[in-house]
């Protein structure tokens, strides 16, 4: 690996060369079944042909103009996304923390239209928005926030998954609006209660604040809905997405409704690359392919089913005390620190991940065949037995 890298990531000693569906194969022609996709990006694996073809096709006649000028892929992929999601308006630029930047700039100039003069947004304990100035001060983790204040300010943190707690700030005359996970990835795959969504919504719409809902990694049918408010059937003022949205190509997107959607006006907000013509048609050939296949309920039922197989497979390891999950997302949440079980899993050609520590994180893509999904609960097992019992 070269020294010429900045130092920014502790990385496994391996090089992917190419992949195929669930699986890729590393320099020396051994091959993985992946159970990340990139950090759920590749929801439909990897070199999926649909996809591939239409970057090529788009390439060769059109890749960048400007959004000094219409552009057409970018005016159906907003219609497509806003018809998905109940939504009204987009902003495409180039990542999560970029969507996230754009629905904070929403949420202050929100205030500002009030007249509040220090407007300020409820953001969770536990939470990832980001690694921008602005994202990284949203987030709820101290490691992100270590070494780099002055932080953006105007952020309340309270506890996710606790109603009250936000229901204690409705008299305070600064708070704009809510930024919040449907489901927290990074903070190790947590699932608030039934009805914390809706009580979110009725809050925000009785005190004119914007529920801001970051599914940067929840959103494309992760969770088995398009998106993870639809099982409780809200819609947001302010949705983020960003990870799977292009399946590997690089594109990010903050949707928008009602009041919000009249905030920003030209001159408010930009990007030079975000919404080119080529990101465009990635997004649309996966929401195509996701359509045309099904995948999203289908997502649904083996989610549950592969939840359902590794409660059963490890059900007589005391030491795992949490297996949650709903659609492709799953955390098994072990009594100690596990980050050496990615290395162990990659020996046996396993992609997982560990997040905070003691989880072991799924998101496996939608493209896993049923003996993958057999390989990955038998492989994981055994690597998790092994561990807990050496
Ligand atoms: C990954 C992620 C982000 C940041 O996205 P980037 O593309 O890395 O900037 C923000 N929020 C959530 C919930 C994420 O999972």
């Amino acid at each position: 690996m070269s020294t010429q890298l900045m130092n920014t990531y502790a990385r496994l000693p391996v090089t992917f060369e190419k992949g195929r569906g669930a699986t890729l194969q590393d320099t020396d022609g051994k091959t993985y079944l992946d159970a990340l996709s990139g950090i759920a990006v590749c929801s439909l694996g990897h070199a999926h042909p649909a996809i591939s073809d239409a970057i090529c096709l788009q390439s060769k006649k059109l890749m960048h103009t400007s959004n000094l000028y219409q552009i057409e892929n970018q005016s159906q992929l907003a219609d497509k996304l806003c018809a998905l999601s109940k939504m009204e308006r987009t902003f495409f630029c180039n990542s999560g923390a970029e969507a996230n930047e754009t629905a904070l700039k929403i949420a202050k100039k929100y205030g500002h239209q009030q007249d509040i003069s220090h407007p300020v947004i409820i953001v969770m304990d536990n939470s990832f928005h980001g690694r921008t100035m602005a994202t990284l001060s949203a987030t709820g983790n101290p490691k992100v926030h270590d070494g780099f204040s002055p932080l953006v300010e105007g952020f309340i943190r309270v506890p996710f998954d606790d109603i009250n707690a936000v229901q204690a700030l409705s008299d305070n005359p600064n708070i704009v609006a809510i930024l919040v996970e449907p489901i927290q990835g990074e903070g190790g795959v947590h699932i608030p209660q039934k009805g914390y969504l809706k009580a979110l919504r009725e809050i925000c719409t009785q005190n004119n604040w914007l529920l801001m809902l970051d599914e940067i990694q929840t959103g494309m049918g992760r969770t088995g809905e398009w998106f993870a408010y639809q099982h409780e059937a809200i819609v947001p003022d302010v949705l983020t997405l960003a990870k799977a949205l292009g399946n590997g190509m690089p594109i990010g997107a903050c949707l928008t409704k009602g009041v919000a959607s009249d905030v920003l006006v030209p001159g408010n907000h930009g990007t030079t690359f975000g919404g080119n013509p080529l990101a465009c048609a990635a997004g649309l050939a996966v929401i195509n392919v996701l359509e045309a296949n099904q995948y999203i309920p289908s997502v649904a039922t083996k989610g549950k089913e592969l939840l359902n197989q590794f409660k059963q497979s490890l059900s007589l390891q005391k030491q795992v005390i949490d297996i949650r999950g709903i659609g492709y997302m799953i955390g098994i949440q072990l009594d100690r620190p596990c980050g050496e079980l990615v290395a162990l899993a990659l020996e046996q050609g396993l992609l997982i991940n560990v997040t905070r520590g003691e989880t072991i994180r799924l998101l496996p893509t939608f493209v896993m065949s049923s003996e993958q999904t057999e390989e990955l609960v038998t492989k994981l097992t055994q690597l998790i037995q092994n561990f807990l019992n050496p």
